[in-house]
């Protein structure tokens, strides 16, 4: 059975995970982000340090690693009823983040839109990266060249992923807005049936 998927979309910094953990909180959409996955490992176990090592240069954790850690993640999920696959939509944010990952979850998503938060103006991003750096203890976003290599990391291996699904499927959103602003774009492109 595929899971029912609406993909949260974007470079780093464009409010992805605002907007997953407000729609997380509706009743029938359940929200998982990859990077939260990774930032709540035991960072002296072995795939805890790799992921130390990967994020903090601004790269992306390889990809058999991160597609296992995912199906771990979603399958405690759906055991422990916080993901119930045969009601509640998934709302994945920041994965699949390069096409190998597309293909790999293929055989698991059923994925009906894609909500893609673009900003066209990086050095708004490298702003909100920063302040959050402060807030929230991110090695990642700590300085100002891994976050130019996270953008460049997007920009080279994520973005192509929007294609891979096909326009018809990408809803277009304008990341600047104002977060209620966002969502309400959001939710008027989402149609659950
Ligand atoms: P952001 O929300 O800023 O886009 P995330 O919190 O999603 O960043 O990710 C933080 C870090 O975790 C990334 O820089 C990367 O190293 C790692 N990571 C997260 N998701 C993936 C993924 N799908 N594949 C590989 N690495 C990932």
């Amino acid at each position: 059975m595929k899971f029912k998927t609406f993909l949260l979309f974007g470079a780093p910094g464009a409010g992805k995970g605002t907007q997953g953990r407000i729609i997380g909180s509706i009743p029938g959409f359940f929200h998982l982000a990859c990077g939260d996955v990774f930032r709540s490992l035991d960072l002296r176990s072995d795939i805890g340090r790799l992921f130390l090592e990967y994020s903090s240069r601004g790269s992306l954790v390889p990809d058999d690693l991160t597609i296992k850690l995912w199906r771990q993640t979603i399958d405690n999920m759906v055991v422990m009823g916080r993901f119930k696959p045969d009601i509640d939509h998934l709302v994945l944010d920041g994965i699949p983040r390069n096409l190998t990952q597309a293909q790999m979850l293929e055989e698991h998503l059923d994925v009906k839109k894609i909500f893609h938060l673009s900003c066209p103006h990086m050095d708004k991003l490298v702003e909100r990266m920063k302040r959050r750096a402060l807030k929230e203890n991110r090695l990642d976003d700590a300085n100002e060249a891994t976050i130019r290599t996270r953008l460049e990391t997007y920009e080279k291996e994520t973005s192509p992923v929007l294609n891979f699904y096909g326009q018809h499927r990408v809803a277009e959103m304008d990341a600047t807005l104002w977060p209620y602003q966002v969502l309400r774009d959001i939710l008027s492109h989402v149609q659950t049936d």
